[in-house]
């Protein structure tokens, strides 16, 4: 593994109880202007940040095992996305794609051609944040198909516009009192291994949404399928092997437009450089973004040049789509990623997290599942049955952890899995005292737990 150079110490150092003053004059600050509906995990503010730790307003470092939802892969501060920003932003912040064009969007553009699954003939359109691509692919879809109903999954996660409220599973926080929902989306059943009958084969889960969508919509007026190769938000949830290569097979026979929406999983995360590859699938579409750029906001969808030359000139864009500091940060971002190997860095690191999770998992009963690939990766709780979801002790863990210093955030439709997704630079012995502490938090309450119900 490359050793890496940081600008902050990377150790965890709690100066105050968190939040400690100067946090908690600006939550009072906050609270009187800021919308309700946006919630925080931490209840420290920001002041700065780099590699696996970030420093808050009161001088207290914390370690980062959240990358801001999958985001500062290549650390929060990383000198060379720095350096792009800055150059690019010395020159010209927006022209507006469509209306001067510029490199860097061309580059960014020839990069990830380059870099998706597949050899194939590829066209990509930029735009600004992961549901904004996701809208995109399906309006790709429909107008290239002519078809108009969309598949998504239990579980499934796309984000919060109208649209992506549809395709997105989970009613709260996400769609409640939210709608009208857009029309035509319909949900299948996940590949759920952990709670799917025992013995349920991929092929048989893909063949149990198959025949659903036969029966329910038919194959000719189906125009995509959406889904994530290993869920986010849902839980971590990665399909049993076999699930995603039948139907992309299925969608192939049948004209619909196979979409990944790798927007958390992409960029190195699972330890290749798209989680597609993990099951040597080659999506038709691809929705990009998180990971992309260090930071900054940019997304992307990449895919077959049929389906997207079909749309009319002036059909796909955006005021801000592609901004150019953006795609100055994304160049710099995947510099940094073939640079530091961090493909490999995550598998490597994960593997080691992954069996340390194992190991706890075979002495606290109430971890039913510990699943994921490479810096992607997740514990799930349960009750003493052994399957019913423990939200209330997936909680008290964060909660305990972030007292602690240990930034760790909960997912799932139960809200009952714990999930992993540290800076993929961070450092060894940085990744090593976050999941130290981590695992005591687990013993300590889960224990408690035991004898509470024992
Ligand atoms: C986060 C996420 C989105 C939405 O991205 P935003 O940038 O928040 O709009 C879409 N799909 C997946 C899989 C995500 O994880």
């Amino acid at each position: 593994m490359t050793d890496i150079e940081y600008r902050l110490p990377q150790r965890l150092e709690l100066r105050t109880d968190l939040p400690g003053p100067a946090s908690v004059a600006l939550a009072a600050r906050r609270a009187a202007v800021v919308a309700a509906g946006v919630s925080s995990t931490a209840p420290v503010f920001a002041a700065d940040a780099d590699g696996g730790v970030i420093v808050d307003v009161d001088g207290n470092s914390l370690i980062d095992l959240g990358s801001g939802i999958a985001v500062t892969s290549v650390g929060a501060s990383d000198a060379k996305v720095a350096a792009a920003v800055a150059a690019q932003a010395a020159h010209f912040t927006h022209t507006c794609f469509m209306i001067t064009p510029y490199e860097g969007y061309v580059a960014v553009a020839e990069r990830l051609v380059a870099l998706t699954p597949g050899h194939h003939e590829k066209r990509v359109v930029l735009f600004n944040s992961g549901a904004e691509a996701v809208e995109n692919a399906v309006k790709v879809a429909r107008l290239a198909t002519g078809r108009q109903a969309v598949v998504a999954f239990d579980h499934a996660y796309h984000g919060r516009t109208n649209l992506t409220m549809a395709l997105t599973a989970k009613s709260m926080p996400y769609k409640q009192n939210f709608g009208p929902f857009a029309p035509e989306v319909y949900r299948m059943p996940m590949s759920y291994p952990f709670r799917d009958q025992p013995g349920l084969t991929g092929v048989e889960a893909a063949q149990r949404a198959i025949g659903m969508i036969e029966k329910q919509i038919g194959a000719q007026s189906l125009a995509a399928i959406v889904l994530e190769p290993i869920q986010g938000e849902g839980g971590f949830i990665v399909p049993a092997p076999g699930f995603l290569p039948t139907l992309v097979a299925w969608a192939r026979e049948n004209g619909v437009v196979f979409i990944a929406d790798e927007v958390q999983t992409g960029f190195a995360r699972t330890g290749n450089w798209f989680a597609s590859e993990d099951e040597g699938i080659v999506p038709d579409l691809i929705t990009l973004a998180k990971g992309i750029a260090g930071g900054m906001p940019l997304s992307a969808v990449v895919g077959r040049a049929d389906l997207l030359d079909a749309v009319h000139p002036g059909g796909l864009g955006g005021t801000y789509g592609g901004n150019p500091v953006a795609c100055a940060a994304a160049l710099a971002t995947l510099d940094r990623m073939a640079e530091y190997d961090l493909p490999g860095r995550a598998a490597a690191l994960g593997a080691r997290a992954k069996q340390t999770l194992t190991d706890l998992a075979a002495d606290v009963p109430a971890i039913g599942d510990v699943r994921g690939r490479g810096l992607m990766l997740a514990v799930e709780f349960v009750g003493a049955d052994g399957i019913t979801p423990d939200a209330a002790l997936t909680k008290a863990v964060a909660a305990r952890c972030l007292e602690q210093g240990v930034l760790v955030l909960t997912c799932g439709t139960y809200g009952n899995v714990i999930r992993l997704l540290p800076p993929l630079v961070i450092a060894e012995e940085t990744l090593d005292e976050g999941l130290a502490i981590l695992v005591d938090t687990i013993r300590a309450l889960a224990g408690a737990q035991a004898e509470v119900s024992a």
